[in-house]
């Protein structure tokens, strides 16, 4: 028997349970089955250890992830400590400081919707802030607003943002229960990526939403979301599946929901990423 934490309450779980969880995971996230059914009709014993062998597969992935984290020192989560915003030269701090001491979200909102400091505030439909759970554990940061998130005005509302509710749903946690932004507020025509300028510019709104929310863990999607905040040019190849200590907070980064659209193929690699997200995630609740 193994335990599994869902919420507050604690199950035990049986080898077979646990194998019927797992496929279902793999189903809501990646629309099918990762293990598929020989020809030949088997035993349901032979089933058993066929989908237990396919959860096999996955765990040492965590394990060797475990191994990584652990020579590049990285803190243990129990170290998290306040996040305090790191302030830098840029218009922002320069011309209007008073967001910078915004006590909640609703007023950091009310502070900077209307900002015009980069050339992305004039062809805006939508200026996109952010939503979700003010005291999140779990924050998810991702690029830009697309055009649906400019429709909209919330960030992942469009396809991709429904296949990371998905992505979320399959590890178990609802999408009301993490905070989502992204680091620049406006949408970059065409959706192109943004500017080295612009996400400098806007980069410092995030900062003061992750100060507000106080999350233990980021997960970064896209290149572009984890090279802006880690302030480095580094290949996915290099950063994904393992843990990052950024300023105190837990972060991993995975591709973008976006990315997974075009590339299926990069689905198994996100989700050994989110089920390491959500592994951490479950251990932080216990302690
Ligand atoms: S992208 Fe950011 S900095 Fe540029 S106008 Fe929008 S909110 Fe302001």
């Amino acid at each position: 028997m193994d335990t599994q934490q869902y919420g507050s309450e604690q199950i035990e779980e049986s080898a077979l349970d646990k194998a019927i969880r797992y496929l279902q995971q793999q189903k809501l996230m990646t629309g099918e089955l990762l293990y598929k059914e020989p020809k030949h009709t088997l035993s349901l014993s032979n089933q058993e250890h066929e989908v237990l062998q396919q959860i096999q597969k996955t765990e040492p992935i965590l394990q060797a992830t475990d191994q990584i984290n652990t020579s590049k020192s990285i803190p243990p989560i129990s170290i998290h400590k306040k996040f305090i915003m790191p302030t830098r030269k840029t218009a922002l701090f320069e011309q209007s400081p008073e967001w910078m001491n915004a006590p909640d979200l609703p007023v950091l909102y009310e502070q900077i919707h209307t900002c015009l400091n980069c050339a992305l505030g004039a062809t805006r439909t939508k200026f996109v802030f952010g939503v979700g759970n003010p005291n999140a554990d779990i924050m998810i940061i991702g690029e830009a607003p697309g055009a649906d998130e400019d429709a909209q005005g919330e960030p992942f509302v469009g396809a991709a943002g429904q296949l990371l509710t998905k992505i979320l749903a399959a590890i178990g946690i609802a999408r009301e229960e993490v905070y989502i932004a992204n680091i620049i507020k406006c949408r970059p025509p065409g959706n192109r990526r943004p500017e080295k300028s612009e996400t400098e510019q806007c980069e410092p709104y995030l900062m003061k939403q992750i100060e507000l929310v106080q999350p233990k863990f980021i997960l970064a999607v896209g290149l572009t979301a984890a090279n802006t905040l880690l302030k480095s040019e580094n290949k996915m190849a290099d950063i994904r599946g393992k843990l990052i200590d950024y300023h105190g907070i837990t972060m991993i980064v995975t591709y973008h929901p976006a990315a997974l659209l075009r590339n299926p193929s990069w689905k198994q690699a996100t989700w050994e990423d989110v089920q390491l997200l959500q592994k951490l995630y479950v251990e932080s609740k216990v302690v």
